[in-house]
C-alpha cells in the first residue's frame, strides 16, 4: 500500500511544491521515507511500505500551510490583513554572543549558537536539529543530531543549500533523546507546527520543546554553490576541497573553501549575493513562499546589518523576534547566564531588508499571477496580494536623494 505517499508524490513532489522540509521523512512512523538526490536536489520517495497512516501528508507544508489556523494555534489569535507583516512578536532585540569565538563563528552574532550551548548546558534541551555538512563531501549540506557542544559549534552559520533537516525527528525520538531543539527555516517551522496541530505521533509532538526559526529570503539550489566553485574558484574537482562555509571569515563571512593542499580560496559575499552569482540559483518553490521572519517560531533569528558596521571591522548581530513563552525563556535565560548580550531594536527596521520585499511584495504577487496561469501554487489561506505595508528604505541620505 503506498495511497498515503501516492498523495504526497503526486499534490506536492511532482508539481514542484516541494521544499525538501524533511518533515514527511522525520514523522514516518514506518521510516518509509527516504531522499534521492535528482540534479543535485533533495527530493523525499518511498523507499519501504507505506502503511497508510496519512501523517506525512498531513503535515506537508509544500502545498498547504494555512497559515491564520497555525497563527491561532501558536498565538491564540490571528493579525488582521492590514498589519506590519513580521508576525506576532512579544519583543524585538539586536543580539550577539559574548563569546567572542562563537560570535565570530556565526552567520550574524553567534545568537543561535549561543542560544543551543546554553539550553544544552543548562538542560533544557538534550539535542538540537541543525544544519551541517556531509563528512565525506564537506561541500554539500546535511540534517545534523548534534548532542554535544562540539557539534553545535560546528554547525554553526548559515547553509545555503537545502537541509531537510526535519527528517531527524523520529531519528532523535528513537535514540531516547525527550527535548529536542529544532533550528529551521520559515517553512521547517511550518511542518512542526503543522505537527503540533495534528498531534500524531504523541511522543515525537510531545519532544520538541523548542523552535528557533532563521529569517529566510530563500534557498537555492546547490547548482549554484557549484557554479561559483567552478567558474569562479577554478575548482573543477570538488574533491580537492578539505571545507566550506558559506559564512567564513570576518563578518558579513565569505564562501571560504578550504584544499586538502592547505591552500584557502575565498570568494567575498558581496560578489556571490549582489552580483547574483547565487540568487540566480534561487529554488523554485522559494519564489511562491511569503514567510520571511519565520512568523511561527518560538525565536526568530535574522541577520542584523547594523547601517554603522563597516564589514571586515566590525563583530556581526543578529536581530531576533521573540514570539512565545518558550522563547522568552530562552533568550531572558542566556542573557541572565551572559551566553549572550542585547540591545533594543525597532522591528520595523526589519522590514528594510531585501528578503521582506521578496516574501511579502514580490512572492504575493508571484503567486497571484501563477494563479492566473493555472500553475502548481502552495495556498497559504492569507490573501497577501495587498499588502499595504511600506518598507523604509535605510539608505544614507545621499542615495535618497539621488545628489
Ligand atoms: C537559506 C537562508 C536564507 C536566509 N535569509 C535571510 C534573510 O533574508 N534575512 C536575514 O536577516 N537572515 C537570513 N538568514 C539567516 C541568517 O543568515 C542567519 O542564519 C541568522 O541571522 C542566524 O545567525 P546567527 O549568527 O545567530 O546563527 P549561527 O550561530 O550562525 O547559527 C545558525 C544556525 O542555523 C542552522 N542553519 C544554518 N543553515 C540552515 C539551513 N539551511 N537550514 C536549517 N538550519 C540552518 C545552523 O545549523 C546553526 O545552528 C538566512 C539563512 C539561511 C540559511
Ligand atoms: S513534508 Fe517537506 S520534504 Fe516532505 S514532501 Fe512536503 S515539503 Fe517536501
Ligand atoms: S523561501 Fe520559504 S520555502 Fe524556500 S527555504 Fe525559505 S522558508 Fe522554505
Amino acid at each position: 500500500m503506498k495511497e498515503f505517499f501516492n498523495e504526497l508524490d503526486n499534490r506536492v513532489i511532482q508539481r514542484g511544491l516541494c521544499t525538501a522540509c524533511g518533515t514527511c521523512a522525520g514523522v514516518c512512523p514506518a521510516g518509509a521515507i527516504d531522499w534521492v538526490e535528482l540534479d543535485g536536489e533533495p527530493q523525499p520517495q518511498l523507499t519501504g511500505t507505506c502503511t497508510n497512516c496519512g501523517i506525512c501528508t498531513a503535515v506537508c507544508p509544500g502545498a498547504d500551510v494555512d497559515l491564520p489556523a497555525l497563527e491561532r494555534y501558536v498565538f491564540g489569535r490571528v493579525r488582521p490583513e492590514s498589519i506590519p507583516d513580521l508576525g506576532y512578536y512579544r519583543e524585538a532585540r539586536v543580539a550577539w554572543s559574548t563569546d567572542p569565538a562563537i560570535r565570530k563563528q556565526g552567520a550574524s552574532g553567534g545568537l543561535v549558537t549561543a542560544l543551543l550551548v546554553y539550553a544544552l548546558e543548562q538542560g533544557l534541551i538534550d539535542c538540537a536539529l541543525l544544519a551541517g555538512f556531509r563528512r565525506d563531501e564537506p561541500y554539500r549540506t546535511e540534517a545534523w543530531l548534534a548532542a554535544g557542544k562540539e557539534d553545535i559549534l560546528a554547525a554553526a552559520q548559515s547553509k545555503y543549500a537545502c537541509v531537510p533537516v526535519n527528517t531527524l525527528l523520529t531519528r532523535a525520538v528513537s535514540k531516547g533523546y525527550r527535548r529536542l531543539a529544532v533550528v529551521g527555516l520559515p517553512c521547517q517551522i511550518h511542518g512542526l507546527r503543522k505537527l503540533q496541530v495534528l498531534g500524531e505521533p504523541p511522543l515525537l509532538v510531545k519532544s520538541i520543546v523548542l523552535m528557533v526559526g532563521l529569517f529566510c529570503a530563500s534557498q537555492f539550489y546547490y547548482e549554484g554553490t557549484r557554479h561559483m566553485l567552478v567558474e569562479h574558484l577554478g575548482l573543477m574537482a570538488q574533491d580537492e576541497i578539505a571545507a566550506m562555509s558559506y559564512r567564513g571569515g570576518d563578518w558579513p563571512g565569505h564562501l571560504v573553501v578550504e584544499l586538502k593542499d592547505g591552500r584557502r580560496l575565498t570568494l567575498d559575499r558581496h560578489r556571490y549575493m549582489y552580483h547574483h552569482l547565487m540568487p540566480a540559483y534561487k529554488r523554485d518553490r522559494c519564489e511562491m513562499c511569503v514567510d520571511w521572519s519565520a512568523e511561527l517560531a518560538d525565536i526568530s533569528v535574522g541577520d542584523y546589518w547594523d547601517p554603522q558596521a563597516r564589514p571586515g571591522k566590525a563583530a556581526g548581530t543578529s536581530s531576533c523576534l521573540v514570539r512565545t513563552a518558550a522563547g522568552e525563556a530562552i533568550l531572558a535565560g542566556a542573557l541572565r547566564g551572559k551566553y549572550i548580550e542585547t540591545t533594543a531594536l525597532e522591528a520595523p527596521r526589519l522590514a528594510a531588508g531585501v528578503g521582506f520585499e521578496l516574501k511579502k511584495h514580490a512572492a504575493a504577487f508571484r503567486l497571484k499571477q501563477r494563479r492566473r496561469f493555472g500553475w502548481p501554487v502552495p495556498d497559504y489561506r492569507r490573501d497577501t496580494d495587498h499588502n499595504p505595508f511600506t518598507r523604509e528604505l535605510h539608505l544614507a541620505p545621499e542615495t535618497k536623494t539621488g545628489k
